[in-house]
């Protein structure tokens, strides 16, 4: 696997290979890297030709400076989990090389409801933050295919808007979101959970399948009730459970007001702030 820090010499060599023909699937992830961000990896592999990830904890996504600090970070274990999953090129930038100094490069896009709404509520500014660093990575690197996980699934959904809006070719691919034995979406922040918030945080995930169940035959107003008081009563402190429109994420209040119906949560266990989701409804779309 070929590390790189500068912006120059990755482009140097995807120049290279994409002249031989070679098609390029990138996953950008903040790394302290786990299973679910190698299924991105192993996906970018099976169907193209080279898989390439950066690692950039992005400071301009933080709305709270205490997160950005204490976001974990392990360069080593995450070069060799890359080593291990067949990763061909590891991009590691220092912030300069990502916003060089005297350039304007903050994403200006309007994303309507889709940056105000659940994290946009709870975390202002994190969205216009994220399009920004993942402009300018799609900027440098000019994949194929670009890799995310359903498990941010308000981000993906900013993120296909915004290709949309600059017309881009790359092709948006949503990996599914891979889960502990327990449930417990895999998350770089699990690391911090204390070992009794460990214990409490499954409760996200099972609130959110007897949401699903609930939902063929109650209003989503009544579901999310429900999961409200389910996720307190676990210990955990609910920020929001919205059930929405995938597309739109706009609300929504019974299974026939969409083809694609998503329940999206944000929950504290303890010191940390978790998100997941799950799809309730996928008809045709
Ligand atoms: P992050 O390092 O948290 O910014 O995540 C980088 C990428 O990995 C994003 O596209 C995430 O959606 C994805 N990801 C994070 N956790 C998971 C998971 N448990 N399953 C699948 N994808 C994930």
């Amino acid at each position: 696997m070929l590390i790189f820090k500068k912006v120059a010499d990755l482009q140097h060599w995807l120049d290279t290979e994409r002249r031989a023909g070679k098609t390029v699937g990138f996953a950008p992830t903040m790394g302290a890297l786990h299973d679910g961000h190698l299924s991105l990896v192993l996906a970018a592999k099976q169907e193209g030709d080279l898989a390439v990830t950066s690692i950039f904890v992005n400071p301009t996504q933080f709305n709270d400076p205490k997160d950005l600090e204490k976001y974990p970070r392990m360069p080593e274990k995450d070069i060799a989990l890359l080593l291990g999953a067949g990763c061909d090129a590891l991009f590691m930038p220092p912030v300069e090389e990502v916003y060089p100094p005297g350039l304007e490069l903050t994403v200006q896009l309007d994303f309507r409801q889709l940056d105000q709404v659940m994290e946009g509520v709870f975390r202002p500014g994190h969205f216009k933050g994220m399009a920004t660093v993942v402009k300018r990575l799609l900027d440098i690197v000019q994949p194929h295919r670009l890799y995310m996980g359903q498990k941010d699934f308000q981000q993906l959904t900013i993120v296909r808007d915004m290709i949309r809006q600059f017309n881009s070719p790359i092709q948006l691919v949503m990996c599914p979101t891979t889960r502990e034995p327990d449930g417990l979406a895999m998350s770089s922040r699990n690391l911090r959970l204390s070992p009794e918030m460990r214990l409490a945080a499954p409760a996200i995930y099972r609130t959110l399948l007897e949401a699903r169940d609930r939902f063929q035959h109650e209003p989503a107003t009544a579901v999310q009730a429900s999961a409200l008081r389910q996720l307190e009563t676990a210990g955990l402190k609910p920020e929001y459970f919205d059930i929405v429109d995938g597309i739109s994420l706009l609300p929504v209040e019974h299974q026939n007001e969409s083809n694609f119906i998503v329940a999206c949560v944000a929950a504290w266990a303890g010191e940390v702030r978790l998100i997941d989701n799950l799809v309730l409804k996928e008809g045709l779309r």
